[in-house]
């Protein structure tokens, strides 16, 4: 099946009789005919539901379909983007380890990394993304244990060349974990790239709709975790009577961990009625994707050739320093999320704004809706006009996330929010 058909058809296949629709297991519990076999799901030794904070059907169902999109061997869904970071973190780093990052990726995912995880003695260097692999492998120490970057960079819709950081991680013998977001499964599989773990915050186009917070981890199932680095994921673990995630799961290893070990910890599993709206988000990815992209490139184009604009971020706009990359990484188009900067003050980008009317202002992106933000009133308003620019936001600039309606009526609502200035 191509992804599009994966979309409706992947992880769930009702057999005859049986409903159509992802039935949502709403039980936090589930009956076996013995303790002999309760004792078994226990020792990992066979598969089942035990309790829905480790798995659930409606949600193991969803993620099935995700690792069918990806092209992973396994996924794991969780509460919170955020939370399959985290997740994705703990799984490979303990106190002493260190984490090299791309510096352009979501601003949750910096604090993560910068301040609470350097608490527990898990470190960070961050790179510039367009480091080049010598540049990656200098900031790759002893203690590595991954390296991390989002293939369309949120706020700064900048794009990463994945198989550049793929090579200098596996060089050093570490995986690269790829924030997928922005593009989905639908425009790049990074796994294909190189990259062996994919973590999503579902939350935005995946979901689509804005009704439920999510995250997953994808495990692509290729990396080599005996190579000396990964311990935890080799030697017995005790919590399981001495289970080895690779020598039992092979391929799966990470996943299987993540889910069992820290998932099982941690308590961040989602709901069987989330993971079934997620379902409903997800069975029209493809089609809501190409249309974002379509009424993007026109929006970025409208946006070029306005007075008024100082400059715009869209990876597929010729002008753009990431065209090249965009063509190798993203061919089917660069998503709906777009960076414009209005000219003058932050009044003229607040009128603006304010002047919208079919567009949505919200702290959100990536939604079937037409959204903005205003990132120096917003997100970043600690920041005096000087911070802004050293941290790549110039007063003026705006987050327009461009929705999938009719591209007309998107046109015709910037016009008039242009005009009002
Ligand atoms: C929103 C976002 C996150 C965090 O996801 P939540 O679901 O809000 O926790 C992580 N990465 C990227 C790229 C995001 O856009």
């Amino acid at each position: 099946m191509h992804v599009d058909s994966k979309c409706l058809h992947a992880g769930y296949a009702p057999k005859n009789g049986e409903p159509n629709a992802l039935p949502i297991y709403q039980s936090t519990t589930y009956r076996y005919d013995s303790t002999e076999h309760i004792g078994r799901l226990f020792d990992l030794k066979e598969e089942g539901h035990m309790y829905s904070r480790i798995s659930n059907p409606t949600v193991a169902a969803v993620e099935a379909k995700i690792a069918a999109l990806e092209g992973g061997v396994a996924a794991v869904c969780t509460t919170s983007g955020m939370a399959a970071i985290l997740l994705t973190v703990l799984n490979i780093c303990k106190t002493g380890d260190h984490i090299v990052a791309s510096a352009e990726i979501y601003g949750g995912t910096i604090n993560l990394l910068s301040f609470t995880l350097k608490r527990y003695g898990i470190d960070v260097t961050f790179i510039p993304v367009d480091s080049t692999k010598d540049e990656i492998k200098a900031a790759i120490q002893e203690n590595t244990r991954m390296v991390f970057g989002e293939t369309i960079a949120n706020p700064a819709i900048s794009v990463l060349d994945i198989e550049v950081f793929a090579e200098a991680a596996h060089e050093c013998g570490i995986p690269l974990v790829i924030d997928n977001t922005f593009a989905t499964p639908i425009l790049c599989r990074p796994f294909e790239w190189g990259a062996d773990i994919v973590v999503h915050s579902t939350s935005k186009y995946m979901d689509g709709h804005a009704t439920v917070v999510g995250g997953v981890v994808v495990d692509g199932g290729k990396f080599d975790w005996e190579n000396g680095k990964f311990p935890e994921l080799c030697e017995p673990d005790v919590s399981y009577h001495g289970v080895s995630y690779t020598k039992q799961f092979g391929a799966a290893a990470f996943a299987t961990k993540a889910r069992c070990q820290l998932v099982r910890d941690l308590g961040i599993a989602p709901s069987a009625m989330d993971a079934f709206l997620l379902d409903l988000g997800l069975q029209s990815l493809s089609v809501r994707m190409e249309r974002h992209c379509r009424n993007a490139e026109a929006c970025a184009e409208y946006f070029e050739n306005h007075p008024m604009v100082e400059f715009v971020n869209y990876p597929t706009l010729k002008s753009n320093k990431y065209y090249e990359l965009a063509q190798k990484y993203l061919p089917k188009g660069a998503s709906g999320v777009i960076g414009f900067s209005i000219k003058g003050s932050r009044d003229n980008a607040i009128k603006f704004m304010d002047s919208l009317e079919l567009a949505i202002n919200a702290v959100h992106v990536a939604d079937a809706r037409t959204m903005v933000l205003h990132p120096a009133s917003e997100t970043h308003r600690q920041l005096s006009d000087e911070q802004l620019i050293a941290a790549g936001i110039t007063p003026g600039l705006v987050r327009f996330s461009v929705g999938i309606e009719n591209i007309e009526d998107i046109l015709a609502d910037v016009k008039q929010a242009f005009d009002a200035i």
